[in-house]
């Protein structure tokens, strides 16, 4: 009996127990794939601690960390992988058998690049496209640092500008630049110049469907991918403004289905069927 789960809170609008049984399902695998309400810390502290112990002792095969804990996992993990050290946050924990460590995985990285890379607009060759990143929390770590690893410039506009320097300074620490904007900062970006615009906070999701991330101010620039993590609803309302001056747009739904089956194979061993994960959400 496989068992798994998500460590967040809250996790009532969560996804990722549909996509993991459906997995688990199609492969006639038997399993159970738990959600773990965990408050913030301080409050959750032990619950976080005492989940962890569970992984290490072999009582769960691994488990997925969603807000808000991506960050505050960081310091319980007994490793991370170079991914999850590279990007500053972790959504996938597994046991490492042979040191009974807990290790620090993430997928959403990869997850974003996967799905994003199938549908961008054609590069030139030599050159250094721009992505600006809304929002700069796990997610906007895990999108930059996809970006910087295939070669692009990117710029991250947050309404915190401490969180966004914050994320400069740790890829600035690697030897990568980044660029950071408050979200009222319009004169100083670039935004024509930018190839692919990504929203990277949860403005738009549901319930809050009348909500867009974008600053009414901006105008989009004419030739541009628009990338919304946000998955719920399938078509957001900032996916509307971009599609209505003529952009292609995508959801984070071929994100979450990525991330998730990286998360799965990396517990089971097994090859995730990727198509029926996708079909189950959708
Ligand atoms: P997070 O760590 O909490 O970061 C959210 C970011 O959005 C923070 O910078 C936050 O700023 C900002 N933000 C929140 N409300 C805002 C508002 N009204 N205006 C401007 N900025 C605002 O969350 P996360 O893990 O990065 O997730 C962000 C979104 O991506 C969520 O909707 C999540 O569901 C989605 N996501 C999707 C996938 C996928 O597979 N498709 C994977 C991961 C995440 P403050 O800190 O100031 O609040």
């Amino acid at each position: 009996m496989i068992h798994m789960g998500l460590i967040g809170f809250p996790l009532a609008h969560s996804y990722s127990q549909r996509l993991h049984e459906r997995a688990l399902d199609v492969l006639g695998l038997e399993g159970k794939y738990h959600l773990w309400e965990i408050p913030p810390l301080p409050q959750g502290k032990e619950e976080l601690i005492s989940k962890l112990k569970d992984l290490r002792e072999g009582h769960l095969k691994g488990a997925n960390v969603t807000i808000p804990h991506k960050r505050s996992v960081l310091y319980f993990v007994d490793r991370l992988t170079p991914m999850a050290q590279a990007v500053g946050a972790v959504n996938t924990l597994y046991l490492d058998p042979q040191r009974g460590h807990v290790v620090g995985e993430n997928t959403d990285s990869p997850g974003f690049w996967v799905d994003v890379r199938k549908v961008l607009l054609t590069v030139r060759k030599g050159e250094k496209p721009r992505a600006l990143i809304l929002g700069a929390g796990g997610a906007a770590r895990a999108a930059t640092h996809a970006l910087l690893t295939h070669g692009w410039s990117v710029s991250i506009a947050a309404r915190r500008i401490s969180q966004a320097e914050s994320v400069a300074k740790h890829f600035g620490d690697q030897g990568r630049a980044v660029e950071v904007y408050h979200l009222s900062e319009r004169a100083s970006l670039k935004l024509e110049a930018c190839r692919l615009i990504v929203n990277a906070t949860p403005v738009g999701m549901a319930p809050d469907t009348a909500s867009s991330p974008w600053p009414q101010s901006w105008e989009f620039p004419k030739k541009a991918l628009v990338y919304d993590l946000v998955y719920n609803p399938a078509q957001t309302l900032f996916m509307r403004q971009a599609k209505g001056v003529g952009l292609e747009v995508r959801n984070g739904l071929g994100m979450l289905v990525e991330q998730a089956a990286l998360a799965f194979k990396r517990w089971t061993g097994a090859e995730p069927p990727r198509r029926e994960m996708l079909e189950v959400v959708r």
